[in-house]
Parts: C-alpha cells; sequence; structure tokens
C-alpha cells in the first residue's frame, strides 16, 4: 500500500440502510473516500439531497458535512462506485426466511455476483451483514466462480452498532471483529479502523468462521440477558419482589453487569428476533442444537401475547368496547425502526380482543401505519390519552417519561396505566390515583 493509501482508503458500502448509512458516514468522518450505493433509486436521490432516510440520532449533521468534504457520496450504479475501491462493503439485509427461520441470504449473495461482475484491480470484499457460519466460503466461492483468486479478498466484519446510539457505537466501538484469512485483507482491514485505533476498544483478529460466531454469539447472549430478566420479573410479582431491586442488585456484579437487564415486553427489533432464530436453525443444521435459545426464542414470542391478557387483566378482565391509547410503538426509543416491534404483536391482539386503539409515536408512526390496521393515529401523547379506558406504554421514549401526570390523568376517561417499561414511579402513580400497573414490581407488577 502506498503512503496515500494508508491514510485513505477508498471504500464502497452496498447497502445504505440502518448499518450501511451509518457505516458509511462514520467511515467518510474517519477520513475515507466513500460511495454508498444503494438498489432503491428514490432513497439515493433522496440522500443526494442530503435528506436521510432514517431516523438516527445525529446522522443527518454528520452526513451533511461529509457530503460537503467531498468524501461522502452516493450512487446506484455499483460499477461506476467500484472503480478504483480498495474495500467493497456489503450491508445488506439478511431478514428470516419465511416458514424457516434461517437467515435469508439472497440479498448478501445478489450483492455478491453484482460485486463480482464489477471488480477490477485487487478488492476486498467485507461482509458486514449479520450472516450464518460460512457464508464467507459462499461468497468467495461466487467471487472465484468469475475472478482470479488473486484479485480479491473475502472478510467479516460483524457491526455491533445500536439503533439510537449508531455513530457512538462505530465511531467508539467496545471492539471491532475482523475475520480474514489472507494478509492483504488484513493491511487493508487495518487501514480503515486505523483512524479509532487509539479512542475505541481492540481490534481483534480472527478467522472469518470465527467473526461470523462472534456475532451471533453476541446478540443471543445479550436477547439471553433481557429473557432471563423479563421470567425473573414475572416471578418477583408473585413472590412481592422488586424486578429493580433485583436488577441493580446483580448488576453491580461485574461478572453479570448492568446493561440489558431492564424487564419489559419481550425483545423486538430487527436483529434479536431473527438472530437467535438463525442460530437456532444453524446449531440445528450443524447437529449441535442450542436448546437454551430454543426455549429462548419461544419465551419471548409468548412474552408478547402474554403482555395482551396483562392489559386486559388491568382493564378489569376483558377490553372489549373500551379505547386503548398506546404510547410508543417502536421496538425501542430513538429510532424509526418497526421490524419485530412487541407492539405489533400486542397491538393486534388488544384489538383481536374487541378494543379499539389509538396510538402516539414520536418517531414510529409513517413505519406504524404500515404494518398496524385499524388503528388511530394521534399527533401527541395527551392527544393519545384523551378519553381513552386505559394507557399503555409500549415504548420508552423520553418524552413519555416526562408527561405531566396531573395532565395525563385529566386526560385520560379512566386513570388506569400499564406501564410495561417501568418509567414511573409506583408511589407516585399512587399518590395520584391511578390504577397502575407495571412489570415486575412485587405484587404492583
Ligand atoms: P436495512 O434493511 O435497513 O438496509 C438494507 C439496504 O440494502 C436496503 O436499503 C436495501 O435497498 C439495500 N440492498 C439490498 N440489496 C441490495 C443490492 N444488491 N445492492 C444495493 N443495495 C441493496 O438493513 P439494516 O438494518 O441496515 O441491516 C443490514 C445488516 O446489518 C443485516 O444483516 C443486519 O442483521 C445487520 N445489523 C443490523 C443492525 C441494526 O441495528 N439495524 C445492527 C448490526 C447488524
Amino acid at each position: 500500500l502506498s503512503w496515500r493509501k494508508v491514510l485513505t482508503m477508498r471504500i464502497v458500502m452496498v447497502g445504505a440502510g440502518y448499518v450501511g448509512l451509518v457505516s458509511g458516514t462514520c467511515l467518510a468522518d474517519f477520513g475515507h473516500e466513500v460511495v454508498c450505493v444503494d438498489k432503491e433509486e428514490e432513497k439515493i436521490a433522496k440522500l443526494r439531497l442530503g435528506a436521510v432516510p432514517i431516523y438516527e440520532p445525529g446522522l443527518g449533521e454528520l452526513l451533511l458535512a461529509n457530503q460537503a468534504s467531498g468524501r461522502l457520496s452516493f450512487s446506484t450504479s455499483l460499477k461506476d462506485a467500484v472503480e478504483g475501491a480498495d474495500a467493497v462493503f456489503i450491508a445488506v439485509g439478511t431478514p428470516s426466511l419465511a416458514e424457516v427461520g434461517s437467515a435469508d441470504m439472497r440479498y448478501v449473495y445478489d450483492a455478491a455476483r453484482a460485486i463480482a461482475e464489477v471488480i477490477e484491480g485487487f478488492t476486498v470484499v467485507v461482509i458486514k451483514s449479520t450472516v450464518p457460519v460460512g457464508s464467507g466460503d459462499e461468497v468467495e466461492k461466487i467471487l472465484a466462480a468469475r475472478l482470479p483468486k488473486d484479485r480479491f479478498a473475502v472478510v467479516s466484519n460483524p457491526e455491533f452498532l445500536r439503533e439510537g446510539a449508531a455513530i457512538e457505537d462505530f465511531k467508539h466501538p467496545d471492539r471491532v471483529i475482523v475475520g480474514v484469512e489472507d494478509d492483504r485483507g488484513r493491511s487493508v482491514m487495518h487501514a480503515i479502523y486505523r483512524p479509532i485505533e487509539r479512542n475505541a476498544g481492540p481490534i481483534l483478529y480472527t478467522t472469518r468462521r470465527s467473526a461470523e460466531m462472534i456475532k451471533y454469539a453476541a446478540n443471543v447472549f445479550l436477547a439471553m440477558k433481557v429473557t432471563f430478566i423479563n421470567e425473573i420479573a414475572d416471578l418477583c410479582e408473585q413472590v412481592d419482589a422488586d424486578v429493580l431491586d433485583v436488577s441493580r442488585g446483580i448488576g453491580l456484579d461485574d461478572r453479570i453487569g448492568a446493561k440489558f437487564l431492564n424487564p419489559g415486553p419481550g425483545f423486538g427489533g430487527s436483529c434479536f428476533p431473527k438472530d437467535t432464530l438463525a442460530l437456532t436453525k444453524l446449531a440445528i443444521e450443524a447437529k449441535a442444537p442450542i436448546r437454551l435459545v430454543e426455549t429462548l426464542v419461544d419465551v419471548n414470542e409468548k412474552r408478547k401475547i402474554a403482555m395482551a391478557r396483562k392489559i386486559e387483566r388491568a382493564c378489569g378482565g376483558s377490553v372489549a368496547g373500551k379505547r386503548i391509547a398506546v404510547l410508543g410503538l417502536t421496538y425501542k426509543p430513538k429510532t424509526d425502526d418497526m421490524r419485530d416491534a412487541p407492539s405489533l404483536v400486542i397491538v393486534p391482539e388488544l384489538q383481536a380482543a374487541g378494543a379499539h386503539i389509538v396510538a402516539y409515536d414520536p418517531e414510529g408512526v409513517k413505519a406504524a401505519r404500515a404494518l398496524l390496521s385499524g388503528v388511530e393515529f394521534a399527533d401527541n401523547a395527551y392527544a393519545c390519552l384523551a378519553g381513552a379506558d386505559a394507557a399503555v406504554v409500549i415504548t420508552e421514549w423520553d418524552e413519555f417519561r416526562a408527561l405531566d401526570l396531573q395532565k395525563v390523568k385529566a386526560a385520560l376517561g379512566k386513570p388506569v396505566v400499564i406501564d410495561l417499561r417501568n418509567i414511573y414511579p409506583i408511589k407516585t402513580m399512587r399518590a395520584l390515583g391511578f390504577r397502575y400497573v407495571c412489570v415486575g414490581r412485587g405484587l404492583a407488577g
């Protein structure tokens, strides 16, 4: 690598979704030259004008700054983008294959075929999407069918960013995982991440298969922590213990760690549900089934339905004919992502039981409209609550924490609050005269 190349890498990001856009923008901010490519023309047209198609705090400003500097650009033409590129990242989706549950690899393999058609000089193909172990070998085969082996290297570089804090996570990761089988691939990856060598966690080089495994193992472990505390919360409700104390009490043990120990309505989102399922399938195919993970997938699915029953109980046994105000629809705050959100199970369950749902979410309504039918959407939280028989908090947006509880009580038709995220103090809610039901907080649960 020449000295110039050591400083600035030319990078193509295939897929301008949550991961591709954030990764591409941050890599440009590190000083590299990045072209983000997506097959959705409308998305690219918007991005060219500086409009960000997703909600991710801080992304708009960073994108505009790097676009203005000329380091970040957008294209629908992979062929034009890859000219002179050192690395082409694949950051396309790997959703669950319907009915089967394993990762649908069609977008990754399509992207690999398209890349094979257009790369010229030596190029590192980096798989950033979350993919089953062995996918790197498949991508290598796809490339080898068209190109001599010395023209490319295939690297696994899984992504660990969290939506809602994605930029901070990408710029200051706890670690960067690079699964690489080849020295040239390794030196390009080293050059790409050199700008954060000193202010982030270590770069861990492993084999490609180990890197692919690390991503699934990490996500499944976190999903397991959430599921564990959810079940402990249910037990706390039966034995009159407070899960918030329990969670803090165990989390202070640094072998356990305090994060991901907040009970709630079950995990959702674009990663945990599909990745837990994909790992169970991978494990079965490899003849090493992981029963722990199979169980947590099942427990989590049932939990979302159980939340609807909890809401019915809090409403006196039935929601039939009742107006239920739902605060928060996205799978977590600070994102507009609705993929596999618990609300997508809870709301239809309540509707099936006869409830009329009025909902408000600060960023998720646009995506939710397409996924939920028969829901009335309100413009703000108080409008949502007006005249309702009960309020249900599904997502813990900060603005819900900051609601004026007197005003909440005045707005509601009946003072019933079911708080699936434990955002309000029990004592205050009781003192204000609410019937307040939360998760895992003793008999109040
Ligand atoms: P996404 O659906 O938001 O984005 C994927 C993008 O790829 C879309 O814009 C789509 O149009 C584009 N695309 C698909 N095929 C293409 C092709 N052949 N050429 C050009 N563009 C193409 O997905 P995402 O949430 O960014 O996830 C991407 C991957 O990263 C997944 O494997 C996911 O598991 C993983 N991941 C996601 C997160 C997260 O928080 N979202 C975190 C870590 C890892």
